[in-house]
């Protein structure tokens, strides 16, 4: 079992800065999802804690031992940590068996022990009745957890996955990552997992890592990502968001464009008046009607607005609407059942403690398929 302190963690290839002055630390026994988009640096850093990679500056502790900085790298062998690939690197011509019991054997460890340890390993990733299978004999999941298998049985201090599931298709990812969440708790092993797939690393992690152009931009448990995003970027990375820009008034009114007001009872730390802001509110945490709801209580919040779009999803509906008099546009999201026309006018009512206020950044770049609401103002 063991921590692990990222320090200053920095990486270049020529100039380009991949991993960009990193502090982390990962508890014992914790599962960490290092998540973002293509190219912000996931397997840089992961790679850098394997060992296959020396750090430009900074340093990596494995519980008080240093393991890497830019003069000393601890060879990948000498680390007892194990990882599994994308592509799950068994060897096609050895069974379930031979290849599990492989790092074992190269270990020394005696013919007793290694069974023992197979069996146990494959007990626990339920392909125990299937040891004297070859690859090409098993199903892509069957494979993947020979590789989770062969990971653990070994007895590692720590586990490290690069996007393990990209392989499998979208029912069979479900399944393993509820397996590899069972797996962690029955191991308790120190897990570092790499993603890109937001909804992994929201299922899968006790706390999760946001990165984008090799910085941090948020760490912390699903919910404090999902609920209070810190930045406009990890608001519009995960899952779909609402943003509206606009200037926070010394009243705590947020002021948008087209002379339209907003409260939040949900500001970011360091968010401060006078400045540029961006409101983020998620699509279902708006609520439509074709009643002005806010006649008999409070007008904040509400916005009359027309229909200008709708699509059917099966479990819900997805609106686009335009705010009355703005070029501001939204998307709503409701249960499938509640159904306007498009042209129709509604009322929306966005409740201040939904509505979540970050410092303005668009410098960020999100690859386009991350653009999939756009920014309005
Ligand atoms: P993906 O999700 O696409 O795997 P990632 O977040 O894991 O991306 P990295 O593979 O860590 O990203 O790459 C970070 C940056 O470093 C990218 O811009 C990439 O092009 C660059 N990079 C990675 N490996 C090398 C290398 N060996 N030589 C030069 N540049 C590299």
């Amino acid at each position: 079992m063991a921590s692990i302190t990222l320090s200053n963690l920095t990486k270049f290839f020529q100039k380009h800065c991949a991993v960009d002055h990193i502090n982390l630390e990962v508890a014992d026994g914790e599962l960490i999802a290092l998540l973002g988009p293509s190219g912000c640096g996931k397997t840089t850093t992961l790679r850098m804690l394997a060992g296959f990679f020396a750090p430009d500056e900074g340093q990596i502790l494995v519980s008080d031992r240093l393991v890497s900085s830019p003069q000393k790298v601890v060879p990948p062998e000498k680390r007892n940590m194990s990882m599994i690939f994308q592509s799950y690197a068994i060897w096609p011509h050895k069974t379930v068996f031979e290849n599990v019991v492989f790092g074992l054997e190269l270990r020394n460890i005696g013919r007793e022990q290694r069974q023992v340890q197979v069996n146990r390993a494959l007990e626990i990733v339920h392909l125990g009745k299937l040891a004297n299978r070859y690859p090409a004999e098993l199903s892509g999941g069957q494979q993947q957890r020979v590789a989770l298998a062969r990971a653990i049985v070994v007895e590692p201090d720590i586990m490290l996955l690069d996007e393990p599931l990209s392989n499998l298709d979208a029912s069979l990812r479900d399944e393993m990552r509820n397996e590899i969440r069972n797996l962690h708790n029955q191991t308790g092993l120190t897990t570092v997992y790499v993603t890109h797939d937001q909804r992994e690393a929201l299922v899968l992690a006790d706390r999760i890592v946001v990165l984008c152009n090799g910085m941090i931009q948020q760490v912390g448990t699903a919910e404090e990502i999902y609920e209070r995003p810190t930045t406009e970027f990890v608001g519009r990375f995960i899952g779909h968001c609402n943003v509206l820009s606009g200037t926070l008034l010394p009243s705590g009114q947020i002021k948008l464009a087209g002379g339209l007001f907003i409260v939040s009872d949900n500001l970011a730390l360091g968010v401060t008046s006078g400045e540029e802001v961006a409101v983020m509110i998620r699509p279902h945490a708006i609520s439509m009607s074709s009643i002005d709801v806010s006649a008999d209580s409070s007008k904040t919040n509400c916005f009359m607005a027309r229909v200008e779009d709708h699509l059917y999803y099966g479990e819900s509906r997805n609106y686009t609407v335009r705010l009355e008099n703005s070029d501001v546009r939204l998307n709503v999201t409701t249960a499938p059942h509640i159904f306007h026309a498009v042209g129709e006018q509604v009322y929306l009512k966005m409740s201040a403690q939904f509505c979540r206020v970050v410092p303005s950044s668009i410098k960020t770049t999100l690859p386009a398929t991350q653009r999939s609401l756009p920014r309005v103002s």
